[in-house]
């Protein structure tokens, strides 16, 4: 029923959904963009099909009446329905903050079986649904799952007779491009769907259901050159890293070990780089809301708990490359790093209700002392002392934009009131560039 959906969509709202209380507050983007166009003509089917389709549903109910044991065969229902989709796969370019959305288009098939049928309601909602593996209260459906409308289409208003035929009913939107991308991680869930329901003037449902992906791809900007020191020795590194990473494929990294060289009266001490690993962090958050039935475990309504899982999506030991020179004090090395598919790595992601996926490249050396006298460079030996150095990068993992354009710059503006700007968005800003500062330094002795 439309109604029950409604009710647990309401319910759900005011209590922990702040995609939806951000949706209400945005003023709509532009007027519900609907065109009723009439019914594609109903003519074009032949009555022959008309009469077959008679026969078949008769026939089908006659069949399941007489023949309780197989309850499988239902009658032939009234009407169908189905999709097509126009408009490309959905694509949000760039931040949530920056994002001017992607426009979605199709058509909703409604085949009618009968020669006349008076619908009721007629109405589509595409919905997001947030799952989380990690309910408050365990094998409860309403703490797993909530539902959250994003927009409303009346495909039909009041009581409609529709022929027997295809109806095409086009629809559109432009979905918001501040809205979380489609998103499967560790511990939560984030989809999208389109579910249309018709009722009938006796009371026939007819329903649809469709899965929507959306994609977010955050255009590449400059190289990010950061500056790492590893206090209390002289080293330092210098790091060179893509401005954005995508979870297929390989990626450059450059870096840069200075003051490996420190020089005495008579001697020399140096560091040189014995290991090297790297490996990218990805951590996932969500907040799981309960449900009212089980909001006091939790403290009340609108109140959840964090969940927080940290993995590794992608290591490698680098085992050679590395240039040292010890005359100009500097450790050279270029290497290539990935996501491992096999690990399941998701882009970086950011929901108002808490869900969120982040990304950080560690880099780990492990450098040996050595001590020569200045006389005698080429001579030099190990002093048995040893640093392990470790520090961190934020990495952004996001999906290939590749040839996209985003809809505002494909076309010449297709409605009267396209806004000059893109959404605003009021949220805290992500500061994608933004590098952990904490490097380590621990005494190891080889
Ligand atoms: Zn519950």
């Amino acid at each position: 029923m439309p109604g029950r959906l409604l009710s647990s969509l309401a319910r759900v709202a005011p209590s922990s959904s702040k995609i939806d209380s951000l949706h209400a507050q945005d003023p709509p983007l532009f007027p519900p963009h609907y065109s009723r166009e009439p019914p594609s003509n109903p003519q074009s089917r032949s009555q022959e099909s008309l009469v077959m389709d008679k026969l078949k549903r008769h026939s089908l109910g006659s069949r399941h009446h007489s023949d309780k044991k197989s309850p499988k065969v239902e009658p032939q229902k009234a009407a169908t329905m189905n999709m097509q989709v126009e408009s490309p796969p959905i694509v949000f370019y760039n931040a949530p903050q920056a994002s001017s959305g992607a426009l979605f288009s199709g058509q909703l098939k409604f085949d009618v079986k009968e020669p006349h049928l008076t619908m009721d309601t007629f109405e589509m909602r595409m919905l997001a649904v947030v799952t989380t593996k990690k309910p408050v209260a365990p094998h409860c459906p309403e703490c797993a799952s909530h539902t959250t409308e994003i927009h409303k289409w009346d495909i039909l208003k009041g009581s409609v007779s529709l022929r027997h035929g295809v109806h095409s009913f086009p629809f559109s939107h432009l979905i918001p491009g501040h809205l979380p991308a489609t998103s499967h991680g560790a511990i939560a869930s984030l989809d999208y769907y389109l579910s249309a329901v018709a009722i009938s003037s006796t009371g026939e449902k007819f329903t649809y259901k469709r899965n929507i992906d959306i994609k977010r791809a955050i255009f590449p900007g400059n190289e990010k050159h950061s500056i790492r020191i590893f206090p209390p020795t002289n080293l330092t590194a210098a790091v060179t890293l893509p401005p954005v990473i995508h979870p297929i494929g390989d990626f450059p990294l450059e870096m840069r070990l200075s003051g490996i060289v420190t020089n005495k009266s008579d001697s020399q001490t140096r560091w040189r780089l014995r290991k090297l690993n790297w490996r990218i962090e990805e951590t996932q958050k969500s907040v799981s809301p309960a449900c009212p039935k089980h909001s006091q475990k939790v403290g009340g309504e609108g109140k959840g708990v964090l969940h927080e899982d940290v993995h590794v999506i992608g290591s490698e030991e680098v085992k050679s490359g590395w240039k040292t020179d010890f005359e100009a004090g500097n450790i050279d090395v270029e290497f290539r790093a990935a996501c491992n598919m096999a690990l399941k790595p998701t882009c970086d992601m950011e929901s108002p209700n808490g869900m969120e996926s982040k990304h950080n490249l560690v880099i780990e050396m492990v450098v040996a002392e050595e001590w020569a006298p200045l006389r005698k460079l080429s001579q030099a030996t190990p002093t048995g002392a040893a640093r392990v150095l470790r520090t961190q990068f934020h990495l952004v993992v996001t999906e290939r934009a590749g040839l996209g354009i985003s809809w505002d710059e494909e076309q010449p503006p297709m409605y009267e009131d396209v806004p000059a700007s893109p959404p605003t968005y009021v949220a805290d800003i992500v500061d994608y560039n933004m590098d952990q500062l904490d490097t380590e330094v621990a005494d190891m002795a080889l």
